[in-house]
């Protein structure tokens, strides 16, 4: 049996796991956080005291890491590292960085390339990231790359933060966030870019629902799906 996949790709603070979450509900989809798996790399390495952007020292690393993703009764991706639970752990601001720099390493990349497949070889899936529609899931039934202005997306960032109980500082989130986005387009190694054959979807002014409608009507045009049902 073939299985279904919706890539979707784009900067940080879109609205990409957010929408692919509620998407993926709609849908009876498995979601697949991809950026989680990236972070648990940057987790990894900060935690042993290595720079995340040391391509030896984290390739160095790869081989004694033990990472694995299960799914929560309610879809929830959760994150192993070596056997504990760092889902919420990799959530940490310096966590981001330390992602986007590991990220940019190509043995860190071809380490997680087979675990993301895997995902949607077994599952119809939502996967979102930088690169799933351009390496990952090349052939993807739908690829959308979510996108908005770097302001709102930093806006974003900071409410989240300060939902979590952490301090955020708009200049600096901003700063942060532009700093990520040249990181992840300009690197050699995968780079965030929209695929020819994705369509742009920008949430700048788009709440929350306007952005789902969205992305459910492409998901039932492009997958022919009909009703809110996707399963058979
Ligand atoms: O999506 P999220 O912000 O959690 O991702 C953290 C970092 O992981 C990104 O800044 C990016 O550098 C990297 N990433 C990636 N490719 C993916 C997903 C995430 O390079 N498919």
């Amino acid at each position: 049996m073939s299985y279904r996949s919706i890539a979707i790709d784009g900067p940080s603070g879109a609205g990409k796991s957010t929408l692919a979450k509620a998407l993926a509900q709609e849908l009876g989809f498995l979601y697949v956080d991809t950026g989680a798996i990236y972070r648990t790399v940057g987790l990894a390495a900060l935690e042993r005291g290595i720079d995340p952007a040391d391509a030896g020292g984290v390739a160095a690393l790869l081989p004694d890491l033990s990472i694995t993703m299960a799914y929560g009764e309610n879809g929830l991706q959760h994150m192993f590292l070596d056997g504990e639970d760092v889902t919420g752990a990799i959530r940490r601001n310096e966590v981001s960085a330390a992602a986007s720099k590991a990220a940019a390493i190509p043995a860190v990349r071809d380490f997680l390339m087979e675990m993301q497949r895997r995902a949607a070889r077994e599952h119809d899936v939502i996967m979102d990231g930088r690169d799933i529609g351009t390496v990952v899931l090349p052939g993807a039934d739908l690829k959308i790359y979510l996108t908005a202005a770097p302001e709102a997306r930093a806006e974003r960032r900071c409410r989240e933060l300060r939902e979590r109980g952490q301090q955020a500082d708009f200049d600096q989130v901003l700063a942060e966030v532009l700093e990520r986005d040249r990181r992840d387009s300009q690197r050699e190694a995968a780079p965030l870019r929209q695929a020819d054959d994705a369509v742009l979807a920008d949430t700048t002014e788009l709440d929350l629902e306007g952005s789902l409608r969205l992305l459910l009507e492409l998901a039932r045009t492009h997958l022919n799906l009909t009703g809110g049902e996707a399963h058979e």
